[in-house]
């Protein structure tokens, strides 16, 4: 089989003086892009990314690409070694995610050693090199299965200022999973697969139709909330992708993810445009997500004006724009012209519950020891809910509106705080659910302290998990574990006390176990609440500070039908 060798040389003066430089491995994330960018450009159909210690202490790039030929394994740790472009004049046609020959010279001067393992696709062995400190070794030949195999050991080992500047473990293997389940999306057809300390977290098996990917990267469910964009034919850009139908917003933009010729973009200019598109449509502070790839000339595109890549630059950016917006909102309309399974309006065809369907007795169990006998002598009498939101108690001395799911947040809350009296129970059905990347990655930082807790969660296949045991007490059926994990991942901090992290910790495994706003509770449910709530250290709000009651006595009562 005749096969083309892909050949590494030195780029010419004339093209390294035009080529945007910068520093570029600025954490574990920048050494994982330019390695997954690099297996990318190589054809791979696999790559499996492994970290050890966050990424600090080791990252392993493994993939099926093409190899890189034995004699060019030095070249291709020189500055300015690369395979992709040869002259200044290509730097307007690149068509690969790399281009400068400096990302793995970039990796080796950063890191404590480097070492590559290679296979071109054409030869019978493997060959092996490797960089210690600025300084290269031989190649030395090795038995290897075709493609690469890069290993990096000890980031920034020789610049502990550069070390400092980093995460926890948990904060950048978390900034790394992202990346990747981000890039996975604009490559459906490669699987990726992501191991830390020696756990596997997920994978993302190769498929054929780019919407099984989105489900598996935005979650269950989400192909029902997402319609395609396709620009109209004859535009010299061409879109395509997925965006959310009106209704599906999330609060932040962090689900939005671009491409532009494949490669992973950041752009102000493509997230106003998406946000343009749905003018008048989305609330101030919702924000659409989905995938958006758009194809251009390499011409028309500037792939060269920042350091990491990550920003590019068009030539016609108010066409873009345009091009953008009217893809999307055209993909909006016609989505919404099909008709969506309708919402009830009534109550009528909703089934019918029986009150013990919603009991609330068993979910707040594990405070008994403080409801018990914690009585001011007022018998409080609940009157009812209001959109089956709000309970309304009626006591002596007036009227108290109580938020019921605020209210039981913070008995939970408190409950768990108190943790070590809980203790956890094994459950008698463990629930499987499956977990996005995010929500596997999250699941992989917070396990530990989930555990703790007595929320018992493992690994059970491939992209399963099995909760086996929640804090006694708990309804199963109200416990949302995905719904923990999105929180507890929306709002990663790395500067937080570790007693704000706690506290973060147990606000949200509290609000994803306990009674919504729009849940029907029998009478005896909503005094039990009441008094618990009443019972509790802090009872006036709940752990996000918001008010969980309100109350009308009788002078405010007097007050308003001017009797005083
Ligand atoms: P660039 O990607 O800009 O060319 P790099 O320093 O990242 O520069 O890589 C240098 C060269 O090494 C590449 O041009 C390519 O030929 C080769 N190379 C690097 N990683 C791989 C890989 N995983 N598979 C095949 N070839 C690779
Ligand atoms: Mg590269």
């Amino acid at each position: 089989m005749q096969t083309t060798i892909q050949r590494i040389a030195i780029l010419d003066e004339n093209t390294i003086s035009q080529i945007a430089a910068g520093e570029i491995i600025e954490r574990p994330a920048s050494v994982v892009k330019e390695l997954v960018e690099n297996s990318l450009d190589a054809g791979a159909t696999y790559i499996a990314i492994e970290l050890r210690g966050g990424g600090r202490t080791e990252i392993t790039v493994l993939d099926d690409g093409r190899g890189i030929y034995c004699d060019d394994l030095p070249l291709a740790l020189h500055r300015h070694g690369t395979s992709k472009i040869s002259s200044a004049a290509d730097l307007f046609s690149v068509r690969t995610l790399g281009f400068r020959g400096e990302g793995l010279a970039s990796i080796a001067a950063a890191a404590g050693a480097l070492e590559i393992v290679s296979r071109e696709a054409a030869q019978n062995f493997g060959a092996r090199i490797v960089a210690r400190a600025g300084s290269v070794g031989a190649v030395t030949r090795v038995a290897a299965s075709p493609g690469t195999k890069i290993t990096v050991r000890d980031l920034f080992a020789a610049t502990p200022v550069r070390r400092d500047f980093l995460g926890s473990d948990k904060a950048e293997f978390t900034r790394v999973s992202s990346f990747l389940s981000r890039i996975a999306l604009g490559w459906p057809r490669v699987a990726f697969s992501l191991r830390h300390d020696g756990r596997d977290v997920w994978s993302l098996p190769a498929v054929r139709d780019p919407v099984d990917r989105l489900e598996m990267v935005f979650g269950k469910g989400s192909r029902g909330s997402l319609t395609a964009v396709r620009s109209a034919p004859n535009i010299m850009i061409g879109i395509v992708g997925y965006t959310s139908r009106v209704g599906a917003d999330r609060p932040n933009r962090q689900g939005q993810v671009l491409f532009v010729n494949g490669r992973l973009v950041r752009s102000a200019a493509l997230s106003a445009a998406w946000s343009a598109a749905y003018s008048g449509k989305i609330m101030t502070g919702r924000y659409p997500y989905g995938l958006i790839m758009l194809s251009l000339a390499p011409g028309d595109v500037d792939v060269n004006v920042h350091p990491t890549k990550i920003e590019v630059r068009f030539v016609g950016a108010a066409a873009v724009f345009d091009v953008v917006r009217h893809a999307i909102s055209d993909g909006l309309d016609a989505g919404t012209e099909k008709p969506e399974s309708e919402m009830p309006l009534s109550l009528a065809g909703v089934p019918e519950l029986s009150p013990k369907d919603y009991e609330l007795a068993p979910a707040l169990s594990m405070l008994e020891g403080i409801a018990a006998g914690v009585d001011s002598g007022q018998t409080a009498r609940a009157l009812g809910q209001i959109d089956q939101t709000f309970i309304v108690i009626s006591d002596a001395s007036g009227l108290l509106i109580v938020d019921q799911h605020a209210a039981h947040e913070r008995i939970a809350f408190e409950a768990l705080e108190r943790g070590a009296d809980i203790g956890s129970a094994p459950l008698l059905l463990p629930r499987i659910i499956e977990l996005t990347p995010d929500q596997a990655a999250t699941m992989e930082s917070c396990g530990s302290e989930l555990a703790e807790m007595g929320i018992v969660v493992e690994r059970f296949g491939d992209d399963a998990y099995r909760v086996s045991a929640l804090p006694s007490g708990y309804e199963q059926r109200r416990f949302d574990l995905a719904g923990i994990l999105d929180d507890l991942a929306g709002e990663a901090r790395s500067s937080e006390l570790a007693s704000e992290h706690r506290h973060r910790l147990l606000a949200t495994v509290a609000c994803h176990s306990v009674v919504r706003a729009h849940e029907p509770l029998s009478v005896q449910e909503q005094v039990t609440l009441y008094e618990r709530l009443r019972a509790c250290r802090d009872p006036q709000t709940c752990p996000h500070g918001r008010p969980t009651m309100l109350r009308l006595d009788a002078t405010e009562l007097s007050k308003a039908f001017k009797r005083t």
